[in-house]
């Protein structure tokens, strides 16, 4: 027997729960369920446990609009659980969440106008089918059930023990041990200096150096903090401030990509003892902004660096053999636990294979509308946060849209809305998700093979930057061409 919601959202981590509590709030008699293949929720917080697990954006921006964030801008992985249990509670879903639900595949009937969803439950044979009349991924961006690892033939040979962060052993023992840490992004950055006080010594590995940002106290925080505001203005003056930070620092690495540089390794260079070669290990290859830059509260990373817990060895592997790694420069790293900080798997809609009236859709020949919706998917949105700002900018600003995209249909009598290239757009260029020039992390350029495409115009174009869609998304007409209804 199948299940019918009139909304399904799949995932239950910040954005999953984001939508769940728009469409509560503007359609509180319609009938809505989350899926959610875990045991828990959190997505991104519930998969990462490694020791120090924290946000590297602010929770003012990171945080939703509508839930006021009364800590310190960094937040722990447990502080960030814990806001999502209070927005869980407040807005009454934690009936509505399936765990250990996982989605397998997602079908249109045009005539039935709903998807079949046929979904497996955790550690059981049994499949259950779900129906609905409008699908909302949640499922981010990444495969939770496996992180990246390159190829490394020789990983065999090392005979300690070889640790992903996303697969963090509960009780992992490190104490007094060499630990090496390969990679150099905001999970290596945020592990050293919590594995550094315990272990005995933690070398962090990189091909090449990543830009960092050492992060202090907002200035406005001593300043708003006496006055006592109520927690939704003190929220909304801190969002602000912090999204105007991030609008300053994007532009001026784009209109001033060497000034930024220089900016950021002069930022870093006194948490670093004499003589240490920023050049090297701190000077990326790419431009400011080109990837994320990692926050490092209070510098604590460069801390540890400069009390000698930890060390940065930027060179190549040649071989890992059973003590270690032999690098190519002819050093060799002896370690007894290597942790492999070398990113995620992308997987595209949490892997979901979709259809519509029996025709199977290959997503890599299909463009977005807005980055929202696909071009021919019929009543389906999905969220996909910024990578250079916070997630959650785009998350609300989706919601918004998604919540009006159903307002409006209601209010015209329509039951169906599937994005559609008119023709006054045959001519238009399909371009790739994502221009490398733009953002360049390794996980995206693994993925871009696999991803939707994008146009060469609005409204076929995925909006990267939030200085931007604020202003057109909520801005953009429904009465548009380009979205046929019926
Ligand atoms: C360690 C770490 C730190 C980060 N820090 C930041 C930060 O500071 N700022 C920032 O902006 N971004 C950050 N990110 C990026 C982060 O992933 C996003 O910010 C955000 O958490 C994505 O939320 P989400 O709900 O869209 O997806 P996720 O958190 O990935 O959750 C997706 C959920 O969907 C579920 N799901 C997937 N497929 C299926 C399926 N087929 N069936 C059922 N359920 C499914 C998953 O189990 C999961 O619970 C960080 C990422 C990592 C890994």
């Amino acid at each position: 027997m199948a299940q019918h919601f009139d909304f399904l959202i799949i995932g239950a981590g910040i954005s999953g729960i984001g939508a769940a509590c728009h469409l509560r709030q503007r359609f509180a008699d319609s009938s809505l369920a989350i899926l959610e293949a875990m045991d828990g929720f959190g997505g991104t917080w519930w998969t990462h446990r490694y020791p120090g697990a924290r946000s590297d954006s602010d929770l003012f921006t990171y945080g939703y609009g509508f839930k006021p964030w009364k800590g310190s801008a960094i937040a722990s992985a447990d502080e960030i659980r814990g806001y999502l249990s209070e927005v869980i509670d407040e807005n009454g879903l934690a009936p509505l969440i399936r765990y250990g639900h996982q989605v397998r595949a997602a079908r249109w009937s045009s005539e039935d106008q709903r998807w079949t969803l046929e979904v497996t439950r955790t550690g059981s044979d049994e499949v259950l089918t779900f129906t609905t009349s409008f699908l909302w991924i949640c499922a981010g961006y990444y495969d939770h059930g496996q992180g990246y690892t390159p190829e490394w033939p020789t990983l065999k040979d090392f005979k300690g023990q070889v640790v992903h962060p996303q697969h963090w052993p509960e009780n992992l023992d490190y104490k007094g041990k060499r630990v090496v840490v390969i990679g150099s992004g905001a999970t290596a950055a945020t592990l050293i200096p919590n594995l550094a006080d315990d272990a005995g010594h933690v070398t962090m590995l990189q091909r090449s150096p990543t830009f960092f940002l050492p992060a202090h106290e907002h200035p406005l925080v001593p300043l708003l903090k006496p006055l006592n505001l109520p927690d939704a203005w003190y929220h909304e003056i801190m969002r602000r401030a912090f999204v105007a930070r991030t609008d300053e620092i994007v532009q001026t690495a784009k209109q001033h990509p060497e000034a930024m540089r220089a900016f950021l390794l002069g930022e870093i260079r006194p948490h670093l003892p004499e003589g240490f070669d920023v050049d090297k290990h701190f000077n990326p290859r790419y431009r400011p902004w080109q990837q994320r830059i990692a926050v490092v509260p209070e510098g604590d990373f460069f801390k540890a660096i400069r009390e000698g817990q930890a060390s940065v060895v930027t060179d190549t592997i040649e071989r890992f053999d059973a003590k270690g790694i032999q690098l190519t420069s002819g050093e060799h790293l002896d370690a007894d636990i290597i942790v492999t900080a070398t990113g995620f798997n992308l997987k595209l809609f949490g892997g979901i294979p979709f259809s519509v009236d029996g025709a199977p859709v290959d997503l890599r020949e299909r463009i977005t509308y807005r980055g929202v919706m696909i071009e021919g998917l019929p009543n389906m949105a999905f969220t996909q946060g910024y990578f250079r700002a916070s997630w959650t900018l785009r998350s609300d600003l989706v919601c918004d849209w998604v919540c009006r995209l159903i307002a409006h249909m209601r209010e015209q009598g329509h039951n169906v809305v599937q994005p559609t290239v008119p023709s006054a757009d045959a001519d238009m260029q399909r371009l790739s998700w994502m221009e490398a020039d733009n953002f360049n992390a390794g996980y995206v350029v693994r993925a871009q093979a696999a991803m939707y495409g994008q146009g060469d115009r609005h409204p076929w174009k995925h909006g990267m930057e939030h200085a931007e869609e604020r202003n057109i998304l909520p801005a953009a007409s429904l009465q548009d061409e380009a979205l046929a209804y019926r």
